[in-house]
């Protein structure tokens, strides 16, 4: 694997304001050190424990995202640190980002995760259950949070126009709570989808931020 091509292709392929996560989950620093040094600085993990040790060892000025199901009870180790909560898919969960936030002293910006996958294991929120977190008085009183937008799966299917249909299903959403709610806030503009095999796709539906790993670094085997 040549990490720094394989990130250098990719990019050359991608509209200059679509940003690249970089999914180094599973993968050791000597991997992501190798993109490091080729001038990339935005990665992805999706497990807490594997996030704040790479943060702790790895250079400081990197933009760590955290791209999983996040725990509540486990909150407090990214929060001093992650630059972008990927998955949030309760207001339960969005609670405890705002206390640890208000802890920390910041404001953590958060994607809210939608459901737009055919299989039912994939978490999410539904347009409606975002609208009963939005709509509440207590998620006006979240000023250690910041929504900036939203993120969603594919079903993992070869089916390509199922793929554009449910990505084209984010991105209206996307459009219906920045109508709804988001009208005034410049924050509000991200739509997070597309992987290794569907960023493509992705990007022409709309996307702003893709997370690709495997074609970065090689396939994993964990
Ligand atoms: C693993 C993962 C990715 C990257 O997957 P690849 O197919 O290796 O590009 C993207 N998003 C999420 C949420 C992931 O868990």
């Amino acid at each position: 694997m040549n990490i720094a091509n394989n990130i250098l292709e990719i990019k050359q392929t991608l509209p200059e304001e679509v940003k690249l996560v970089a999914v180094s989950k599973t993968k050791p620093n000597s991997d992501i050190l190798a993109a490091y040094h080729s001038g990339h600085k935005i990665f992805g993990e999706n497990k807490v424990q594997d996030l704040t040790k790479k943060y702790e060892e790895l250079p400081k000025d990197i933009e760590w995202h955290f791209i999983g199901h996040l725990q509540r009870n486990k909150v407090k180790y990214i929060a001093p640190f992650v630059h972008l909560i990927h998955g949030v898919d309760s207001m339960k969960l969005l609670r405890v980002i705002h206390q640890e936030g208000a802890k920390n002293q910041r404001v953590i910006p958060c994607l809210l995760q939608f459901h737009i996958a055919e299989e039912e294991t994939k978490f999410g929120l539904s347009l409606d259950e975002a609208r009963e977190i939005l709509d509440s008085k207590e998620f006006k009183l979240f000023e250690n949070v910041r929504i900036t937008g939203v993120m969603g799966m594919a079903t993992y299917t070869e089916n390509e126009e199922q793929v554009a249909k449910e990505f084209r299903m984010l991105k209206n959403i996307f459009n219906t709570l920045k109508n709804e709610y988001f009208s005034d806030s410049k924050d509000f503009c991200e739509t997070s989808m597309g992987m290794s095999d569907d960023y493509a796709l992705a990007v022409k539906e709309g996307s702003t931020i893709v997370r690709i790993g495997s074609k970065i670094f090689g396939e994993r085997n964990l």
